[in-house]
């Protein structure tokens, strides 16, 4: 659930403008209607191939939105937040089979987007972003947890391989590999496994203490400042740390 914000149609007006591009004009308008994309979208299929969840159909909300500026009103706002974060997962699937190509993720991240300049974004996302802001990561994880964490995780490797170890901010290394923030918090083994085979591999690699966690759940929510400060965490950390690649998990 998005808390209830204030509508603010000066806001809405800023993001239309902020975010229709040529390119955004250019997919909205080219829109066949020819229906390719129904089969291969889930929702579609999940819900009875119910005409709304056709991928094209949920662009052209996108249009409406963008066309309305600062005609936006609480009904349209409120059914727009369902389709643009209820009703598409940004897979991409529907642009693999359009003719055209028409990008209905980024269709949707621009949705988003708009929803996002009046504070409507769905709580969880919320919270997750701040928690980015605060810890640097979307897991709540603070520093000397995470410290902790590498550290004990290198003695666990140290049992079965003496010598391994995780290292942590080493200048010059070649590699600063990076992780799902839910692996220290949920599957630290994980990290270790890895450690070993950067170790066996004789890898020269570290692990940054403030720049680590390589998720960006604010690209999702559509919070696209936030998304950028996100990767501007890993990136100065690369750059302090004067690696040459950065490696992420999955
Ligand atoms: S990108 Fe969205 S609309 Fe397209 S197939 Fe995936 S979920 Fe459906
Ligand atoms: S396949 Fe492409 S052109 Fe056809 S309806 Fe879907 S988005 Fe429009």
């Amino acid at each position: 659930m998005a808390e209830v914000t204030a509508l603010d149609p000066k806001k809405f007006k800023e993001a239309v403008k902020d975010k229709s591009n040529a390119r955004l004009k250019m997919w909205l308008e080219i829109c066949a209607h020819c229906g390719l994309c129904a089969d291969t979208c889930h929702f579609y299929l999940a819900n009875d191939k119910d005409p709304e969840m056709i991928p094209a159909v949920k662009g052209r909300k996108v249009l409406e939105a963008l066309r309305k500026k600062d005609k936006i009103d609480e009904e349209f706002l409120e059914d727009f937040y369902w389709t643009i974060y209820g009703e598409c997962t940004m897979c991409r699937r529907c642009t693999m089979f359009c003719p055209f190509g028409i990008d209905i993720a980024t269709i949707t991240s621009t949705g988003r987007g708009l929803c996002v300049s009046q504070g409507k974004v769905p709580e969880n996302l919320k919270k997750t972003i701040a928690s980015y802001y605060e810890h640097g990561n979307q897991m709540e994880i603070t520093q000397e947890e995470w410290i902790d964490t590498l550290q004990w995780m290198e003695e666990e490797l140290q049992e079965e391989l003496p010598g391994a170890t995780i290292p942590i901010d080493k200048k010059g290394a070649k590699v600063l590999y990076t992780v799902n923030a839910r692996e220290p918090k949920f599957y630290p083994m994980d990290i270790s496994q890895v450690a070993r085979v950067f170790y066996l591999a004789g890898e020269d690699w570290t692990m940054s203490s403030k720049g680590w966690d390589d998720t960006n759940l604010a690209m999702f929510a559509g919070d696209l400042k936030a998304a950028a400060y996100i990767s501007q965490l890993v990136r100065d950390a690369a750059e302090e740390l004067e690696v040459r690649r950065v490696a992420i998990t999955e």
